[in-house]
């Protein structure tokens, strides 16, 4: 293996290890290698399951963690295992089973909120002496007898148990009183013990140091779906948590928080988690999370199985996604995987080079994907070889999929197959400007020119998977700095062309321009048919004008039009400011609507969100992306 110091610089790999051809095609800007300064480190991100985790505790190298006992210390470790496992790897941190890893916390806090209280209903009501061994003693004789504990939703065969064993003490009248009481006090607790655990969850979030040392852990939740009280309340309560936002009410940058949205779970009126749907698109017109995540669109219905959480795609904040599986079919599941690596391919530079061509255009696209697809597998190489104990967490605390079979110096290559390798696009609206003259979002022929390159490339990669049972997977590539690179370069060698080079950066992997002015429900009919084939992730965004918290009816209308539209995943962004000294949040034009204050000395926070994270503040952007902010529309509700 190769040897090197502990400076991982880009140009050391550049030099070294990268494969001479693909050096060049990354510095030359025909693609990018994503995080490349981590290119023989360590893979992407993994989406954790919090319930395989948690159930016999784990050890993050500085001792070992017990399996949680209540609500309280199951929102402390989740942050734990979020910042153990990105000291491992380079990307996000995505947790699958938020509702359904938490609720066990909550059904262990109402247990003992339930025996304190009964507890105390016996000193007050009976005088009885050692009343908290009493409790005890009850509800492990009924436990012991009948299988049942206190829960969240009253149970009436518990209760009949109760009442029997209060029966030394008190006529049945009276013991009814007593279950009463610890019943309707215990719901009150854990409600508030799982309020302040989520509080707390957000909060940590927010602060803790991770990837380094140097920023906080890109981390994101899914959830949605679960249907039991327990679970139910794990999300109301992160849900209000969010609303309330931190310590002096400003918005939460993390976790990313993505609410699954399913038919006959959450989508109708009727289903159970209804009301959930509904406080989720509340929040998010105040927060800008959640996000919305689609489990009816057809190719991600296609793995789910109702009573199979692990079946529900789930989504990291950013956009990647990890669900089929051509290594073990059997496994088509969305825990314990991840994202291993992936490069994007700068697709408005083949368009300008065809000159109109478009059989060159695709023969020249087949290159680049055979050149892109060579350099993933040699990353791979690189990182197959690496040993279970270079990721002590990920790998060595059982986080990845079969990584608990392993030994601490086995090779990690065989596991690490259930993960993606993925080849990434940008800038589809500037490649058909510059083949057609026009992009998809202004003609219906360039739509269909765009579907067929975007469905080149996955078939590309769907051929490769099924011969050689590893998972390539095309994704609409989160821009970040690379669609100011491109452009520059382009512009550099091609000149200013209009509607191609002559922005500051290249529109987002399928996106209609945000320049562009259009209804959001035309953007996301276009948008929509993308989602399909992008298999390693995707996001549509519309612009929504105004507060949306005063419109919530529109606000999900478009929610629902996403969903009609086989859209994956989805955000709706709208301006979330806050003025830092008067503590106002809302919408800020030159003048605090609160205080009157104007803009000189103290700037209002102005929080927007960039390729699926949230941004704190506006400054804090480079200047590529500042651009395209500057120039975003917002879309019509028509
Ligand atoms: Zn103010």
């Amino acid at each position: 293996m190769l040897k090197f110091g502990s400076e991982g610089s880009k140009q050391f790999y550049d030099m070294f290890v990268l494969n001479p051809a693909h050096a060049e095609a990354h510095r030359e800007g025909d693609i990018h290698i994503h995080d490349l300064d981590f290119l023989t480190l360590t893979t992407t991100c993994c989406q954790i399951q919090l319930s395989t985790l948690f159930k016999d505790g784990f050890s993050t190298g500085h001792g070992v963690l017990r399996e949680p006992n209540d609500i309280s210390s199951y929102s402390a470790l989740a942050c734990i295992a979020i910042q153990a496992n990105q000291n491992d790897q380079h990307g996000g941190q995505s947790i699958v089973d938020f509702d359904y890893g938490m609720a066990p916390g909550v059904s262990k806090t109402f247990v003992k909120r339930f025996r304190d209280n009964l507890s105390r209903a016996l000193t007050l009501k009976f005088s009885v002496e050692n009343a908290d061994d009493e409790a005890k003693d009850i509800l492990a004789a009924i436990k012991e007898e009948t299988g049942l504990i206190p829960s969240l939703q009253e149970n009436e065969e518990f209760k009949a148990a109760l009442m029997d064993k209060l029966s030394k003490w008190a006529a049945p009248e009276t013991a009814a009183e007593v279950f009463d009481f610890a019943q309707k006090y215990a719901v009150k607790e854990t409600r508030r013990a799982t309020y302040q655990a989520m509080e707390a969850l957000v909060h940590n979030l927010n602060t803790m140091n991770s990837r380094a040392g140097a920023q906080v852990p890109f981390s994101s939740i899914n959830y949605g779906t679960d249907t039991s009280p327990e679970g139910r309340l794990v999300m109301e309560q992160i849900l209000l948590a969010t609303e309330a936002g931190l310590g002096r009410g400003e918005t939460p940058i993390f976790p990313i928080q993505i609410f699954r949205v399913k038919e006959g779970v959450n989508y109708n009126p009727g289903d159970p988690n209804y009301d959930l749907f509904h406080l989720a698109i509340r929040v998010s017109a105040k927060r800008l999370f959640p996000n919305f995540s689609f489990l009816d669109a057809p190719y991600n219905l296609q793995y789910y199985k109702p009573g199979h959480p692990e079946t529900e795609v789930a989504y990291m904040g950013c956009r990647t996604r990890v669900m089929g599986n051509a290594y073990d079919r059997s496994r088509e599941i969305a825990p314990r995987r991840g994202n291993l690596s992936f490069t994007s391919i700068n697709l408005p530079r083949i368009a300008i080079k065809a000159n109109g061509d478009v059989d060159w255009f695709f023969q020249e696209l087949e290159s680049k994907l055979n050149l892109v697809v060579e350099q993933l597998d040699e990353r791979f190489e690189i990182i197959a070889r690496k040993k279970v104990y270079n990721f002590p967490f990920l790998m060595g605390q059982g986080v990845w999929i079969d990584s608990e079979n392993l030994d601490w110096d086995s090779e990690v290559r065989e596991v690490l197959k259930h993960g993606t390798l993925s080849v990434g696009f940008i800038g589809l609206a500037e490649c058909l400007k510059a083949l057609r003259g026009e992009h998809h979002g202004e003609s219906e022929e360039s739509q269909n020119l765009g579907l067929e390159i975007v469905g080149f490339m996955r078939n590309y990669l769907d051929r490769l998977t099924n011969e050689r049972h590893m998972n390539y997977t095309l994704l609409a590539t989160p821009a970040e700095g690379l669609s100011g690179r491109f452009v520059r370069i382009d512009r550099e060698r091609f000149g200013v062309i209009p509607g191609v080079t002559d922005r500051e950066y290249y529109t987002n992997s399928f996106h209609v321009p945000v320049y562009y002015p259009i209804s959001a429900f035309d953007k996301i009919s276009i948008e929509g048919p993308y989602h399909a084939l992008t298999n390693a992730g995707h996001i549509s965004y519309v612009e929504m004008d105004g507060d949306p918290t005063k419109n919530l009816e529109a606000f999900e209308r478009i929610v629902r039009h996403m969903h009609d539209c086989g859209v994956g995943y989805g955000s709706i962004n709208h301006p979330v400011d806050r003025d830092p000294l008067c503590g106002f949040n809302g919408i800020i034009g030159d003048t605090c609507p609160c205080c009157g204050r104007e803009e000189n000395g103290r700037p209002f926070e102005r929080i927007r969100r960039i390729t699926g994270y949230l941004v704190g503040t506006l400054d804090r952007f480079n200047n590529a992306k500042r651009a395209e902010e500057r120039d975003r529309v917002k879309h019509r509700m028509d």
